[in-house]
């Protein structure tokens, strides 16, 4: 194990009365890659501007290479989520912006700054404008800029959360790629993220937080050889240990959590659409004693015998239909369901589906995730525990779509995110 870069000692930062961050002991040696993953709030931007300085903390102290931190670190360097790259200034020049500062001679800035951009993949755009370049690139650009001043501890504050998906996939590679070659100079990196899968592929080490009043509450280690890829066991068990982690943490009373993925309870949702559903409960409701035996229901439904069973099991799933001795009995709930109008339909469906513990674990999930929102693939991959792969994902399908019904999430279909309305502005 490396020699410690840097090092936070009860790092305190208030504002105001606020305490946004409570005594936080963190050390980040040389060879490490540390994730820093935590809810919304809890105080992990706060920290990386801390580490680099830019921020100096209320209480605490903040030593790198064992020396007090004065004013900005210059042996650091950040990335955020959105590069701010002046438009007016050519991709070239925008690296170069940040050797001027360091007053670094002009043929040298150059020198620096196209290779720079070459080794993040931009060569070739050196004289593109930000607005020429796709959103992944201007990230690039982003990174570019961070490592032309070859620091030695990177910060990076969810540098991929603002990509699509096969953006943030291809620069997650290729920082990997960065890290593992041994060329760069930087020694040690601490990354935000509130992507668990992506702390779990990228990390030596995860650093959770909680937050009210932010902290560190776990401190895990991942020895796992690289490249890491994200169906890889250990990857999806581990995936799994920091969701159960965070999800028990910041559970809303009001939810219950039952089970989780990957302990072996959860019982599969039958894909059936709520409105087929509807139809099945508004015909048991017309029926004598609001029972009916199955056979004749699929006759009278026009359904299929597996689309009946599948309807039939959904009621039970529910508690809205019981099932027994050839016959589907209507339930109070189903009953109420039936004879209701379509806003009281979505609250009683959301009341059903809050007893699921599937449901109840995506909803704790999506409370305690930053901006209250998840990549359909890092839900797909913790199902993918219980289910086999086509399965998992047909699971998130139907959850999403009983869950929208209900109005308990929404979906962004663009960028295949489930999130808790409201809807983050500009998502
Ligand atoms: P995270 O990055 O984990 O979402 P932040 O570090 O951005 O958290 O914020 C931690 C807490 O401190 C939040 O509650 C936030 O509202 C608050 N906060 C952050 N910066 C300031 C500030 N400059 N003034 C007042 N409150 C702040
Ligand atoms: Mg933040």
């Amino acid at each position: 194990m490396g020699e410690t870069l840097l090092e936070l000692r009860g790092v305190r930062q208030e504002y105001g009365a606020f305490v946004a961050i409570a005594g936080v002991d963190l050390a980040v040696r040389d060879g490490e890659l540390v994730a820093l993953v935590g809810p919304s709030g809890c105080g992990k931007s706060t920290l990386l501007r801390i580490a680099t300085g830019l921020q100096r903390p209320t209480g605490g102290q903040v030593l790198y290479r064992g020396a007090p931190l004065e004013g900005v670190n210059p042996r650091a360097a950040i990335v955020f989520q959105t590069f701010a790259l002046l438009p007016w200034l050519t991709v070239q020049a925008n690296v170069e912006l940040a050797l001027e500062a360091a007053g670094v001679a002009r043929a040298e800035r150059a020198r620096r700054a196209v290779a720079a951009l070459d080794r993040v993949g931009l060569d070739g755009f050196e004289s593109a404008y930000p607005r020429e370049l796709s959103g992944g690139m201007r990230q690039k650009a982003g990174f570019a800029r961070a490592l032309v001043v070859e620091p030695e501890l990177l910060c990076l504050d969810e540098p991929f959360s603002a990509l699509d998906v096969l953006s943030a996939e291809a620069l997650r590679g290729e920082l990997v790629e960065l890290w593992t070659s041994g060329t760069m100079s930087t020694r040690a990196a601490l990354l935000v993220t509130h992507s668990i899968e992506e702390a779990v592929l990228l990390a030596d080490r995860i650093v959770v937080m909680d937050t009210r009043p932010g902290r560190v509450v776990h401190d895990l280690s991942v020895q796992l050889p690289r490249p890491r890829g994200r169906h890889d066991p250990e990857v999806v068990t581990l995936v799994d240990r920091v969701y159960a982690l965070m999800a028990g943490q910041t559970a809303p009373e009001h939810i219950e959590v039952g089970g989780a993925p990957g302990q072996g309870r959860l019982r599969a949702l039958p894909h059936v659409a709520v409105s087929a559903l509807a139809g099945l409960l508004e015909h048991l409701a017309q029926r004598p004693d609001r029972r009916e035996d199955l056979y004749r229901l699929a006759a009278d439904l026009h359904l299929d015998s597996a689309h009946l069973l599948a309807l039939a099991d959904a009621g039970e799933v529910l508690g809205l239909v019981s099932v027994g001795g050839g016959d589907a009995q209507l339930l109070p709930p189903g009953e109420a369901f039936a004879g209701a109008d379509i806003q009281a339909r979505k609250a009683l469906f959301a009341e059903r589906l809050r007893r699921l513990p599937l449901v109840g674990w995506l909803l704790a999930l999506l409370h305690a995730a930053d901006a209250r929102r998840l990549e359909r693939d890092v839900v797909e991959a913790a199902l993918a525990l219980d289910f086999p792969p086509g399965e998992a994902r047909a699971q998130v399908d139907t959850l999403v779509r009983w869950c929208r019904y209900a109005e308990l999430v929404a979906y962004d279909d663009r960028r295949e995110a489930i999130y808790l309305e409201p809807a983050p502005a500009g998502g």
